[in-house]
């Protein structure tokens, strides 16, 4: 336990959270422009800022792909409940508010494995009232741990669609610890008419740039495998890929004319289960 090192005493952590050690959630909100993040996240991120001068605006491109994404998924496929795995630190808007806002009556569930998300839990449960919206303290690594938590399965229907969206996690699951494997489990507990929606980092747009951010991130002690068009659609099994496809993810479904749907480094879609 560091988390009481006295060492450092110019920032304090809550409980379970320890600011020695660089998190991706803390990170990540240090592009987005948050404040829940410390010394060696803002480091680590910065580092990957020199590797890759864009990053903040792919942050924020991800960001509007999961608007994008949630509102047609409850507009157009007619999807009332979703389970979010890697969900990061609260921002605005959350999920289930832009949901709520196409169908107040929307069910969300919330997962992360990292404390200080935890720690901001209760800033993700401001449900409509119609709706509901919880959080899970889970890791996907055990999918199981995630489908039988009774949270789930008292604010979840099964036997109806869900929508599964894994925004920005699965390039902090190695290889040897099988995504491909986790997700299968993920979507074979869904019915049918189901959809998922994945976002994944890739350094097919540009690997100088990407292989700099890695080694910047894996320099740091954390893992970071950006993925191939090819590794990112197995991680969708048979489902369908609902139009556009596997694309940039600016360029899926964009409100408006998008210039360089390449200059975000990530592959993004949405598929439907036959
Ligand atoms: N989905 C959000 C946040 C992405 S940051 C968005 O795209 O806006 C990645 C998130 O995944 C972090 O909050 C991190 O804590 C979480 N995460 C990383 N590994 C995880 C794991 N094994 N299980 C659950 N969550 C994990």
């Amino acid at each position: 336990q560091q988390d009481s090192d006295s060492s450092v005493p110019k920032e304090t952590a809550p409980p379970g959270v320890n600011p020695n050690i660089p998190h991706s959630a803390r990170i990540y909100d240090y592009w987005l422009g948050g404040k829940d993040n410390f010394a060696v996240d803002r480091a680590v991120g910065e580092a990957m800022i020199q590797a890759i001068p864009g990053m903040r605006y792919m942050a924020g491109e991800n960001r509007k792909f999961v608007h994008r994404a949630a509102r047609d998924l409850v507009a157009k496929e007619g999807i009332r409940q979703f389970l979010d795995v890697g969900t990061g630190i609260p921002t605005s808007p959350n999920l289930h508010e832009v949901a709520q806002q196409v169908a107040p009556e929307t069910r969300v569930v919330y997962v992360d494995n990292d404390p200080i998300v935890l720690v901001h839990a209760r800033a993700l449960m401001r449900s409509s009232a119609e709706g509901r919206s919880e959080y899970i303290s889970a890791d996907i690594r055990d999918p199981r741990s995630i489908l039988d938590d009774p949270i789930l399965t008292d604010t979840l229907d099964l036997t109806k669609p869900v929508g599964l969206t894994l925004i920005a996690i699965l390039m902090l699951i190695a290889d040897e610890d099988d995504p491909w494997g986790m997700v299968a489990e993920l979507r074979d507990a869904m019915p049918s008419g189901s959809c998922l929606a994945i976002t994944h980092p890739t350094a097919d747009f540009n690997p100088d740039e990407v292989g700099q951010a890695v080694a910047a991130a894996t320099g740091a002690g954390m893992t970071l495998v950006p993925r191939t068009e090819e590794a990112v659609a197995r991680l969708f099994g048979d489902w369908e890929l609902l139009e556009p496809g596997l694309v940039p993810v600016s360029g899926w479904r964009p409100d408006s004319q998008v210039d360089d749907p390449q200059a975000a480094y990530y592959w993004a879609g949405v598929a439907r289960k036959p």
